[in-house]
C-alpha cells in the first residue's frame, strides 16, 4: 500500500504541516506501514478532530484509521460493542440508539473515532457522575512498533493499557476495541436552562447542583466584563424515561433526522472582531433565559456544533487555537484571572464552554482531573502564540493543566510540569518502541517522546 503526501491539520487549521498518509480499509494493509519505516516516524489519525497537532505528523507518516470502521459483535445483555478503531461516535448513534443504546461518554461533537477517543480520554458533560471515556473500555487491542497484538485490559497488560488511555497514539496504534455503552429508554433529555449573572453565580449553581444531573455544562459569554464576568447559560439535564415521553410524538428512540447546514467557504479575517464576536454572544445570552424541562433531542443536546458541517471555516483560512485547561476546585480563582485576561485582550472569542470535572482516572496522561475546565477559540493571530503561553504560566501558577487535544502552542516545560506522570509514560513507551517509530507534531513540539539517538526525527 502506497501513501500520499498531503497537507494536513487539526481541526483548528493550524499548524498545516506535510505528512505521507495511509489509508487502510482492510487488516492487511494496516501493518506494512508500520513495519516499513524507512526512517519515517508514524502516528495514527482518527477523524482529525484534535485541534492542533496531536493527528498530524509533519515530516513523517500518518496510518488514517477512519476507515477501518466494521462493528464486530454486540452483546444486549451486556451492552459491550466490541468493534474496529475507526468506528465513530456518530456511528454508533445510528445504529444503537434506535436500540435504546447511547455512547457512554459523549464529546462535543460526534465525529470522533473510538480509537481517538481511546487515545485523548476524552470526557463529556457526565464527567463529574461517570468519568471519562477509559472507564467503558473493557479491552482493547494494540498493535506495537514491533508488530505485536496486544490485548490490553485494565487487568491484563494493565500499564500498557492506563498508558495507551490519553497517550495520545504514542504507544501504538488502537486496532479494535470492547467499549460498554450505556442504555437510555429516549433519545431525549430534560434539560433545565439557567442564566447566570456572573462568575460566581456560575460556579455556585455547578456547586450546588450539579450531582442532580447527569449532564452539565455552561456556556460563558466571555467578552463579557467587570460585573458580568463570566455570566453564562448553564444547560443541565438528564435522559428522560419512556413513560415521560409527551403523548403523540414519534418513537421517542427514534428523533427526527437532522440535516446539518455547511459553511461554504473560509470567512474573511474581517468578519471576525470583537464587535462581531462580542454581538454573537450577547445575542446567545439574551436568547437563552433561565426556564426548566425543554424536551431536547440528544443531537441538539450534546452536540449542537455539528448542525454546522465545517464550522471551523468561519475562523478563515488562518485557523484558530482552541485553549482548554482545568483548574482544580480550590484554584477557581484562577479561572477568574484567566476570564479576565481573555476578555481584555481583545483576542476575540465565541461562546466559552466551561464543565466541572469530577475525580480524573489513572490514564498516565489523562487530561481530566478534579476542577473546572473551560474552553474558547482563539483566531490565530500573531500575537496569539506568545498570549496562549503566558496563559499557561497563569494555569501552572494554580495547579492546573492543558489539554494535548486542544493544543498546538505549549512548551515541553509547560507540559511537564502539569502532567507528573510523564516520565512513567515515557518509561513504558521506550519498552514498547525502543526504536522511536511512533510520534507526532505534537509528541516533538511537548517532548512527550525523546528523540532517539541516530534514531527517527523530523524537523
Ligand atoms: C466541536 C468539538 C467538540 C469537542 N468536544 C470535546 C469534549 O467535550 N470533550 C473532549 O474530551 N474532547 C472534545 N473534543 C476533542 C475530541 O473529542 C478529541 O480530539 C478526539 O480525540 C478526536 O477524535 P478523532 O477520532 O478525530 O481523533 P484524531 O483527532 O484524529 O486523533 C486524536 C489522537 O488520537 C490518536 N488516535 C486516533 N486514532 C487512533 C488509533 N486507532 N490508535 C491509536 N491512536 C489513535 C491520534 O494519534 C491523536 O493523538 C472536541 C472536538 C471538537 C472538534
Amino acid at each position: 500500500m502506497t501513501g500520499a503526501f498531503q497537507r494536513l491539520s487539526g481541526w483548528g487549521r493550524y499548524p498545516v504541516q506535510e505528512c505521507r498518509v495511509f489509508r487502510p480499509d482492510r487488516c492487511a494493509d494496516v501493518c506494512p506501514p508500520i513495519l516499513a519505516r524507512e526512517g519515517r516516524t508514524i502516528v495514527a489519525r482518527g477523524l482529525g478532530r484534535s485541534y492542533g497537532d496531536a493527528a498530524i505528523n509533519g515530516g513523517g507518516d500518518i496510518l488514517d484509521y477512519s476507515r477501518m470502521n466494521r462493528m464486530l459483535a454486540f452483546d444486549a445483555e451486556s451492552g459491550v460493542l466490541e468493534c474496529e478503531a475507526g468506528v465513530s461516535l456518530a456511528e454508533i448513534l445510528d445504529v444503537f440508539v434506535p436500540r435504546g443504546f447511547f455512547p457512554p461518554v459523549m464529546p462535543g461533537t460526534k465525529f470522533v473515532t473510538v480509537g481517538g477517543a481511546i487515545a485523548n480520554d476524552i470526557h463529556g458533560k457526565n464527567h463529574h457522575i461517570e468519568g471519562s471515556f477509559s472507564q467503558f473500555v473493557v479491552q482493547f487491542t494494540l498493535l506495537t512498533a514491533t508488530g505485536e497484538i496486544m490485548n490490553c485490559s485494565p487487568e491484563e497488560n494493565g500499564e500498557v493499557f492506563w498508558a495507551t488511555v490519553g497517550g495520545v497514539g504514542l504507544t501504538g496504534v488502537i486496532l479494535s476495541a470492547k467499549i460498554r455503552l450505556k442504555r437510555i429508554e429516549t433519545a431525549y433529555c430534560w434539560v433545565d436552562y439557567l442564566r447566570t449573572k456572573n462568575i460566581d453565580e456560575t460556579l455556585a449553581a455547578f456547586a450546588e447542583s450539579d450531582r442532580n444531573y447527569e449532564y452539565s455544562v455552561a456556556w460563558v459569554d466571555c467578552m463579557a466584563k467587570g460585573p458580568a464576568l463570566g455570566r453564562s447559560v448553564l444547560m443541565r439535564g438528564n435522559f428522560a424515561a419512556r413513560a415521560e415521553a409527551p403523548a403523540g410524538r414519534r418513537d421517542p428512540l427514534q428523533p427526527k433526522p437532522k440535516h446539518g447546514k455547511p459553511v461554504p467557504f473560509d470567512f474573511p479575517g474581517f468578519a471576525l472582531n470583537s464587535f462581531s464576536i462580542g454581538l454573537f454572544n450577547q445575542v446567545f445570552y439574551a436568547l437563552h433565559p433561565s426556564r426548566e424541562r425543554q424536551w431536547v433531542d440528544f443531537d441538539t443536546y450534546f452536540c449542537p456544533l455539528d448542525s454546522v458541517h465545517h464550522w471551523n471555516r468561519m475562523y478563515g483560512r488562518r485557523g484558530f487555537c482552541q485553549y482548554q485547561v482545568t483548574f482544580p476546585i480550590e484554584q477557581a480563582c484562577g479561572l477568574t484571572r484567566l476570564m479576565e485576561r481573555v476578555s481584555q485582550s481583545g483576542c476575540a472569542s465565541f461562546l466559552a464552554v466551561l464543565k466541572r470535572l469530577g475525580p480524573g482516572g489513572p490514564g498516565l496522561l489523562s487530561y481530566p482531573s478534579e476542577g473546572y475546565t473551560i474552553s474558547f477559540d482563539l483566531p490565530m493571530r500573531s500575537d496569539v502564540v506568545p498570549l496562549l503561553r503566558e496563559f499557561d504560566q497563569g494555569v501552572l501558577e494554580h495547579g492546573g493543566r492543558l489539554y494535548c487535544a486542544k493544543d498546538a502552542v505549549a512548551l515541553p516545560e509547560t507540559f511537564a510540569a502539569m502532567y507528573p506522570r510523564l516520565d512513567e509514560f515515557r518509561a513504558i513507551t521506550e519498552l514498547l518502541d525502543p526504536q522511536g517509530v511512533f510520534s507526532s507534531s505534537l509528541a516533538r513540539r511537548l517532548g512527550i517522546v525523546r528523540p532517539k539517538a541516530g534514531g527517527m526525527a523530523h524537523e
